[in-house]
């Protein structure tokens, strides 16, 4: 503030006023703002502020029920684990928006919300990760941790994870550093035991301490198309800051490690999993999951807080296979009706074949992955045949198609024969 004298030669930084024009003056080194200058700045940060606001909307920052409702448009079930994924990615990208604007300015950082997802093979965990890349149009790499070293071993150092990444988004780097990646197999990389400092395991510890290091963010020196490191060659820096990753894994054990947390009171392996089945279904002790289970389980402390959101995803059982097969918009039955129509036929199935068909595949235990196979094999002959056979309107699968390979029931179009 001014004092009597000095309002008279002070003036006002911005608009030129004097101290006597104005109600009030606010001193800086060497500056000076008048009432009514500050009352203008106030207005134009409120409207930049509201400005931020719809254009982070305009950005699409899609929010959680319609990130949700997207996936229902191609994964089936799994609604724990879609609605985890759809308010971490979108407090993700609303985490990436605010770092390059205004909220940067105070001293609040959000961390960033990497998944883990739990889950036998074939029920989705994948499917899930690069959906939602599709929804947000924004690249998407897959990696298998079991095919992952430390750097100096032999095998695919972790960082050309980030390479695959780089190409997912031709070579657009601002593009790269905004995208998914999916580690697959994360299971397969546990140490042994929660303690196994004697025998280390490096393999598994190793990596885990290498992917530790890209996942929480850092900036590293990959070789534009990949393979190892050479001295004097141009490296590209990315920086894994805003990657959002998705790690998967089966998890085979790890219900009785939740069991034992859920229920401490009752002593024994076996009698706490049995004890603990009485109150919850596998499912519901599944969904109890908790960072410091996947710790018991063997993942690094530090990796598992770099993950802080967990979601189990369910084996996937018959009526869900059966959607699966029909429902989801790239359905595999949809994708072969796609395929005989441009033959000029009409596909159909009998709920029996479908059924059978899903019968088969739960046989397999690999979930729906299984689904697709059963189909194209019991479809081959048909396919093999169909382009030579003229006059076929349409072709019904009955069961037992499925079942032994006979014949379908082809409808004659009568023009055609004519
Ligand atoms: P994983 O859980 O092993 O990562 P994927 O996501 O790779 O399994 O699934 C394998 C295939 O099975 C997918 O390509 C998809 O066709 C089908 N599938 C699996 N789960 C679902 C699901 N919940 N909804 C729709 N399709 C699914």
């Amino acid at each position: 503030m001014t004092n009597d004298n000095e309002q008279v030669t002070v003036k006002c930084s911005f608009c030129g006023r004097t101290g006597t024009e104005v109600q009030s003056m606010v001193a800086g080194p060497d500056v000076y703002i008048c009432d009514k200058c500050v009352k203008s700045s106030v207005d134009i940060l409120k409207e930049n502020i509201a400005a931020y606001k719809n254009d982070s909307v305009d950005q699409a920052i899609l929010t959680p029920d319609t990130i949700h409702g997207k996936l229902n448009e191609h994964i089936i079930g799994q609604d724990h684990a879609k609605k985890v994924l759809s308010v971490a990615v979108y407090n993700h990208y609303k985490r990436i928006n605010a770092s390059s604007s205004f909220f940067e300015l105070d001293d609040v950082e959000i961390e960033k919300s990497n998944i883990l997802l739990a889950g036998p093979t074939g029920v989705g965990k994948t499917l899930i990760a690069q959906t939602l890349a599709r929804i947000l149009d924004v690249p998407f790499a897959i990696a298998d941790a079991t095919t992952l070293t430390e750097a100096g071993y032999v095998g695919d150092d972790v960082e050309t994870i980030l390479v695959r990444l780089l190409q997912a988004s031709e070579y657009n780097l601002e593009k790269a550093q905004k995208g998914i990646i999916y580690i697959d197999e994360i299971d397969k990389i546990a140490r042994k035991s929660e303690s196994a400092s004697i025998t280390r395991d490096v393999s598994g510890e190793g990596v885990q301490q290498a992917l530790l290091k890209i996942i929480e963010g850092t900036v590293a020196g990959v070789p534009p198309k990949g393979g190892r490191k050479h001295p004097e060659q141009n490296l590209i820096n990315i920086n894994t800051k805003n990657i959002l990753f998705v790690v998967g894994g089966a998890f085979d054990g790890l219900e009785p490690i939740i069991a034992s947390r859920i229920n401490q009171n009752v002593m024994g392996f076996d009698s706490e999993l049995e004890e603990v089945k009485h109150h919850y279904s596998e499912d519901e002790i599944l969904q109890q999951v908790q960072p410091d289970d996947m710790v018991k389980y063997g993942l690094i402390p530090e990796l598992v807080g770099r993950l802080p959101m967990i979601a189990s995803l369910k084996p996937l059982d018959k009526e869900s296979m059966l959607r699966i097969l029909t429902e989801p918009k790239n359905a595999i039955i949809k994708q072969f009706k796609k395929l005989f129509m441009m033959e000029g036929v009409e596909l159909e199935f009998e709920e029996k074949a479908l059924k059978l068909i899903v019968k088969k595949a739960m046989e397999r235990k690999t979930g729906a992955r299984a689904l697709r196979s059963i189909v194209e094999s019991t479809l081959l002959d048909i396919m093999y045949d169909l382009p030579s056979k003229r006059n076929i309107e349409k072709c019904l699968i009955t069961e037992k198609t499925v079942q032994s390979g006979e014949e379908p029931v082809y409808l004659e179009s009568e023009k055609k024969s004519a």
